[in-house]
Order: structure tokens, then sequence, then C-alpha cells
């Protein structure tokens, strides 16, 4: 599904800069779940955000599904965005004037869906995470798991390949932290490819993959048995 290569990243910072990312090799099959782990400031949301095209590396090479990301234009950058990855954040990123349901609905509207079908897809992807009955509500009238249950509703909308979440649980307590690992570990199930960073030992080991990074690079990249997230619920 993608493959990196030798990828770095530097921010710049006064008259020098920073290196962040000194060159990562990664690649992510179909279906996997990998966790990506790291110190504070060690580079995890700068990938997370290189792979969801959200940020551009200085050099090396990215192929998403087949296709070379840096050959592509900024408006073909975006189509694809659209179509092909959804994203989750761990201050859920929701829009505050509008309903639960809008906000599912808004990625659907980008793809130049009619308001009709695009409201009805939201409502489904709703239910799917148990919040129908709250469609109509504003983010602030909503808990902290319900927002990140809406953000999920709103990344899956478009029907994503792959799914990229930064701390997706870092806002949350520990039992709906496990609430919302069940759901995602069941998307996994059911075939979506999801990309997590997080700094928690047992939401990484809820994934089936961790990589590590130190320093700029990947510095252990292990298979894990997957702990799930139900049990704790
Ligand atoms: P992590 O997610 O692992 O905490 P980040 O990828 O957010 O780390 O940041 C890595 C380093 O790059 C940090 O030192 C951070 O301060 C710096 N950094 C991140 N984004 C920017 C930016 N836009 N401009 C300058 N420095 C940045
Ligand atoms: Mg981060």
């Amino acid at each position: 599904m993608l493959q990196i290569h030798e990828l770095h990243k530097s921010y710049p910072i006064g008259d020098s800069s920073l290196h962040v990312l000194k060159g990562i090799d990664l690649s992510v099959e179909e279906g996997e779940m990998v966790a990506i782990m790291g110190s504070s400031g060690s580079g995890k949301s700068t990938l997370l955000n290189i792979i969801g095209m959200l940020d551009e590396a200085d050099s090396g090479d990215y192929i998403l599904d087949g296709l070379t990301i840096k050959d592509l234009t900024e408006k073909k950058a975006a189509v694809y965005r659209n179509k092909f990855l959804g994203f989750i954040f761990q201050s859920f990123n929701l829009i505050n004037y509008k309903t639960a349901l809008e906000n599912v609905a808004l990625p659907l509207y980008y793809q130049g869906m009619k308001r009709k079908e695009r409201l009805e897809l939201a409502l489904f992807h709703l239910e799917k995470v148990g919040l129908a009955e709250w469609s109509h509500h504003l983010p602030k009238e909503l808990s902290g798991g319900q927002k990140q249950r809406v953000a999920i509703a709103r990344a899956l909308a478009a029907n994503p390949k792959l799914l990229l979440a930064d701390e997706p649980t870092g806002a949350l307590d520990t039992k709906t932290s496990h609430e919302i690992m069940a759901f995602i570990q069941q998307l996994n199930d059911e075939g979506k490819t999801i990309l997590m960073v997080t700094h928690e030992e047992d939401i990484a080991n809820m994934c089936k993959r961790i990589i590590r990074l130190r320093d700029g690079v990947i510095m252990e990249d292990t298979k894990v048995n997957q702990v799930r997230a139900e049990q704790y619920v």
C-alpha cells in the first residue's frame, strides 16, 4: 500500500534547521495496523503528515497505492487525499458550528456528492459508530469519546483505503480510549489499513506492528500479538 525510501525532512529555525527525519525506510501492506512510537518531538506527527500528504518531505521517495506522490500537482494531491485518506486527530478537529451529521458529511461535499445523498451516507456512518441519535447535536454537546466517534465516522465517510490517526486516544480517559481502540480494531478486522501515532505502550500493543522512531530513523520495527481492546470495555 505504501513504500517510503530515504525520506528526509527538516524545519527551518532561524538561520539553521532542525533535521527531524533522517532517512526513513518503511513499507506497509494492505490490511496492516501499525503503531508509530517515539518520544515527544521525535517526528511521529511529521512522518504521519507526510504520509497523509498534509506536508511534503525534502527528499526521498514515497509511493502510495502505486502512485509517486512527489509528481502530483497540488490539485491532484487534494483530490487524492480526499479519496484515499482518512484522518483522526487527538483534538478531534470537528467544526464547532456544524452538527455531528454535517461534520461527517463534509468530506462527501468535497467529493461533489449531492446534499441528500451525503446526509444519508453520513447518517449511515454515524449509525456505525453508535451515534445516530446524536446526529443533530453540536460538538460542544458531546463527550470526548463521542466527539472522537464522530471524527472516526467523518474519516470513514468517503471510504478511504488508509486511515491515519495521530494520538487518537491522547485526549481520552482509559476506558474511553479502549472503546475507541475497539472501534479502530474492528475497522482493521474489516480490512482497513491503519497507521496510528501513539506514545502509550498499551495502545501500541493493540496494533499488529510497532515501529519506533529515534534520532530521525526507525530504530525498531516489530510484529506484535495484538491485544484486543474490547476485553477492557
Ligand atoms: P512528535 O509528533 O513525535 O512529537 P513532531 O513531528 O510534531 O514530533 O515534531 C518533531 C520536531 O519538529 C519537534 O522538535 C518539533 O518542535 C519540530 N516541528 C514540528 N513541526 C514544525 C514546524 N512546522 N516548524 C518548525 N518545527 C517544527
Ligand atoms: Mg505529534
